[in-house]
């Protein structure tokens, strides 16, 4: 069994200004640091249909969002949130991705995925994209995971810095789905405080303050994502892998090392071990200190080609 490796030079197309943290370059650098993983199955992200991007979004917005797409030039929908000439086409190489990943996984194709497209996915609600994501690629890779492979429990791990507010909102209904999301609070979109917990107490927000670091990190995991991931007994285990809590990351104050990646991915991966033959299917999401990115997603996915081989 092998490890696939998602993405897609229409990823590369999706422009924002000059300056923006959510650039060109971190696909590039991320592609970069897998170069030597040989043993990785290098796959073209497909383009996702409106019906799968469907799943979490009405027509009318993705109507909305194709015919927002600028002829040349950026546009800005909102002061956070970009299009180029080609963000269409690399949104839905995103979503297309990340539900190809869950195909390949369920089959037995592979043992499990990486999926690193842009733009990333965690921020868009249904029918506002925001913080740099049109549509929500793990919330619709999770529904496809029900809709065509007929799975009753499926667990989201968020371990990116910022809150995933839409796929919080698109899967708040969501019987099906135990989503988690570790965030730094206070800290921008604001929302995901424990509270929040959904229609069927199916979503776990774990607000960490600024400058906890690892050890915190690791003790809340270790209390309270890990022991009820076990009682809940997945069938398949979606990450979404935002790298910006490392502590060179510039939006952001966590302070998680590359070692906390590793640490992170190997106990995801062993949950999935022993509940649904190793199915773990990672998306990138944010981290925007490009070194730092490549490093982490560099050990993210050693774990995942460790544990899948
Ligand atoms: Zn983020």
């Amino acid at each position: 069994m092998t490890t696939a490796f998602y993405t897609h030079s229409d990823c590369l197309n999706h422009q924002t200004p000059t300056g923006h943290p959510e650039q060109v370059g971190r696909l590039q650098s991320v592609t970069e640091a897998l170069q030597g993983f040989d043993a990785l199955d290098r796959r073209d992200a497909p383009l996702a249909p409106d019906r799968l991007i469907g799943l979490c979004h009405p027509q009318s917005y993705i109507d909305r969002i194709a015919a927002a797409e600028p002829q040349q030039g950026c546009i800005a929908l909102d002061e956070d949130t970009f299009m180029s000439p080609g963000s269409l086409q690399a949104a839905r190489r995103a979503v297309g991705g990340a539900c190809a990943a869950v195909d390949a996984v369920m089959t037995g194709e592979v043992a499990n995925a990486f999926v690193a497209c842009r733009p990333p996915g965690h921020h868009a609600e249904r029918e506002t994209p925001m913080g740099f994501c049109l549509f929500g690629n793990i919330a619709i890779a999770a529904k496809h995971a029900i809709m065509a492979h007929g799975l009753t429990r499926v667990v989201i791990v968020d371990f990116d810095v910022h809150h995933g507010n839409g796929t919080q909102e698109l899967l708040w209904t969501e019987d099906k789905v135990l989503f988690f999301s570790s965030h730094q609070s206070p800290l921008w979109p604001g929302t995901g405080t424990e509270s929040e917990r959904g229609k069927f107490d199916q979503i776990v927000n774990l607000p960490l303050a600024p400058q906890t670091g690892s050890l915190e990190m690791r003790n809340t995991y270790v209390r309270q994502v890990f022991p009820m991931i076990e009682a809940y007994k997945p069938e398949l285990i979606l990450i979404s892998a935002g790298f910006d809590a490392h502590r060179a990351d510039p939006l952001a104050q966590l302070e998680w090392e590359v070692d906390d990646y590793t640490w992170i991915t190997e106990h995801l991966c062993d949950l999935a071990s022993r509940h649904c033959a190793g199915r773990v299917v990672s998306t990138l999401e944010g981290g925007y200190d490009l070194t730092a990115l490549a490093a982490s997603a560099a050990a993210h996915v050693q774990v995942l080609m460790e544990k899948g081989a």
